[in-house]
């Protein structure tokens, strides 16, 4: 067997694709088999290695894929090694051509993926692996893209062509006579908006704002293309075009790419520059290469004032999916107390629990082996706060208290806020008129100073805003709803909790936050029940009861001056509690060591004697194991010798 083999060709197939999962060059797929071959113990000194480079739909094909096919099929092969079986998708049906590759007496390797057809069982490997790389979509997507690529390369339209432009019919007798395939159709300029992306481009580079084109267009009703909406321009359709690189012949293809998770839901994802294909097209040139660069050096400057920033992306703190779309009660809420991270939901038979998802065999894992029963849990939470808020505890009392000090506070301090703001707004307004007038008389025409005036009417819109919110809050005062009032919204509280829904854990995100799981472990023993620890953010509690209040909008307002973040103390609540053998074993121990009989204590404890026993085996073993003999060994010497070196200090 073996000297036959050997007198059979070793052949290393590689091939390169970018458009596999895995795209090693062919040297690092031969590199990697050689090596894998070598821990095997198979010679491949004198292997032929076919490196298929060509890549895949586009040039010349299938050439050393067939001189593959021709020596299986000879029976030349003794071994085929690849690094991963999907190398051999140009197999139509690679289970098949594996199978008659084994027939014809040779040996298939995947080195990467374990396979190997001197292993029995390795048909359903294959074929597994088979499945998995001809139904994946991705591939069904790649397939389209290469024909709407082929198509595009063909300079032809590809279904899709912006404001400015038209397709037209190629042959339009020809497509009139035949209903057989789809006509094919070309692109061209359309001069009726061509002229207005051309406007677009002159009058931004005149220093026109963005927005002053936006409303010129509406004025002098320009067309809004085919693939318009509405038939207002907005700000966001004169900036796209500004930044459209077709005007300047660069077709973009490729720029995204679709992809889907197991449900099918698809997303769109950006598709890195190399990958992206640029044809240029220069029968459709709208714009001019200077006035495209100048216009791009305008936005520059613009994106530079107002644009975010790096660093600047989110504004508030980052808030987690399930804050806004909670889809359990308790999901996204609870961490673990041992490594801090956020607990996941398993589903164990018919019960869903939280587990840490660090925890772990070895010693690097995190030691929380206790999982928290998800259905327990919740009712033993929204139980306890809708107790705790109908019994109106001192905290939340105290909470009130400051809340409805800052709130005077901040009512007093707003009139003064509004006469400052005023005189601000003076100023900002007769600088505005200044730059205004300075621009209309041509006085100057850089475009800083149009930066500021921008800067400054945006000023002015906020500070006429604040002030009007301000004047609102005068107008009409704001009176803090009486304790009775409150104790009802409490109540109502209470009930929305005890409901459970999805009221409950929107409101239970916003009050609690956090809630930490940790684990009470009895000695002896690897399991134990799960204990919760969280706070209460009464002034949270308090914002979520006030802004039901009839005095409304002024309070909301003021709600969003006052900051706090008083809180409850620490809640425990134990989902489980110690076993009757838990509950005893300590004080079997206790009475066995002072010499109580077997007998009484099985009347004390009402445990029979066997467990009895065992209970109390388990906490003695326990002990043993975990205590330290040396514990209480002798330590009072520490504190004179730290005198006599603080003594030693002072003279030196
Ligand atoms: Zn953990």
């Amino acid at each position: 067997m073996l000297a036959m083999v050997l007198s059979l060709a070793l052949v290393i197939y590689t091939r390169f694709s970018s458009d596999l999962q895995s795209n090693k060059s062919c040297k690092d797929q031969e590199r990697e088999v050689r090596e894998a071959l070598t821990r095997m113990g198979i010679d491949h000194s004198k292997a032929i290695v076919i490196y298929d480079e060509a890549e895949s739909g586009t040039k010349v094909f299938r050439d050393d894929f067939k001189r593959l096919q021709a020596m299986m099929e000879s029976g030349q092969i003794g071994i085929l090694a690849v690094d991963d079986q999907s190398r051999l998708s140009r197999a139509d049906n690679t289970f098949a051509f594996i199978t008659d590759l084994v027939y014809m007496g040779g040996r298939f390797i995947a080195t990467g993926e374990g396979i190997d057809t001197e292993q029995t069982g390795w048909e359903l490997r294959v074929k597994v692996m088979e499945l998995h790389n001809s139904t994946t979509i991705r591939e069904l997507g790649r397939r389209v893209r290469r024909g709407q690529l082929g198509r595009i390369l063909g300079q032809l339209s590809a279904g899709d062509y912006c404001y400015g432009y038209e397709s037209y019919l190629l042959n339009p007798e020809k497509a009139a006579e035949s209903r057989g395939p789809k006509p094919e159709r070309g692109l061209r300029i359309k001069e009726s908006e061509a002229k207005w992306v051309r406007k677009i481009f002159e009058w931004f580079n005149k220093g026109r704002s963005i927005s002053w084109i936006a409303e010129e267009l509406n004025r002098q009703n320009a067309p809004r293309g085919h693939r318009r909406r509405s038939n207002r321009w907005r700000p966001r359709h004169v900036r796209k075009i500004l930044e459209n690189e077709k005007y300047i012949i660069k077709w973009r293809w490729g720029t995204t790419r679709t992809i889907r998770n197991s449900q099918g839901k698809k997303k769109q994802i950006p598709v890195p520059e190399e990958l992206q294909v640029v044809v240029e097209r220069p029968e459709l040139r709208i714009i001019e290469d200077d006035v495209w660069d100048a216009a791009q050096k305008g936005l520059a400057d613009l994106k530079e004032l107002y644009g975010k920033k790096p660093g600047q992306k989110h504004r508030g703190p980052k808030v987690h999916h399930t804050a806004i779309y909670p889809n359990g009660l308790l999901a996204g809420m609870v961490f673990c107390s041992k490594c801090g991270s956020r607990m996941w939901q398993q589903a164990s038979g018919k019960r869903l629990y939280l587990g840490c998802h660090n925890r772990g065999a070895d010693d690097y894992c995190c030691e929380l082996t206790t999982r928290v029963p998800v259905e327990k849990a919740e009712e033993a939470v929204l139980e306890f706060l809708a107790k705790l808020l109908t019994s109106w505890p001192e905290w939340l009392d105290e909470a009130l208290a400051a809340m409805r000090q800052q709130i005077e506070e901040v009512t007093q301090r707003v009139p003064e806020e509004v006469a400052h703001d005023e005189r601000r707004l003076r100023d900002v307004e007769s600088q505005v008129a200044n730059l205004v007038d300075a621009l209309a008389e041509g006085r100057v025409q850089s475009q800083a100073v149009r930066d500021r005036l921008d800067e400054a009417e945006r000023e002015a819109k906020r500070l006429r805003k604040k002030i009007e919110d301000a004047r609102k809050l005068l107008s009409a005062p704001v009176e803090m709803p009486d304790d009775k009032w409150i104790q009802q919204q409490l109540d109502g509280l209470a009930s929305v909790i005890r409901e459970g829904g999805y009221e409950a854990s929107l409101l239970l995100r916003k009050i609690v936050g956090r809630i930490e799981a940790d684990q009470v472990i009895p000695p002896g023993k690897s399991r134990g029940y799960a204990r919760l620890r969280f706070r209460v953010l009464a002034w949270e509690a308090l914002k979520a009861i006030l802004s039901s209040a009839d005095s409304g909008d002024a309070l909301d307002a003021l709600l969003a001056n006052c900051v706090n973040d008083e809180s409850s103390e620490e809640f425990v609540i134990d989902l489980g509690g110690p076993t009757l053998m838990d509950h005893w074993a300590p004080k079997i121990a206790e009475m066995r060591a002072e010499g109580t009989k077997w007998t009484e204590i099985v009347e004390i404890t009402g445990l029979d004697l066997n467990r009895a026993y065992r209970a109390w085996k388990r906490f003695v073993d326990a002990q043993q194991t975990g205590d330290d003999p040396g514990d209480d060994s002798p330590s009072e010497s520490d504190d004179e010798q730290s005198d006599g070196s603080a003594d030693s200090d002072e003279a030196a």
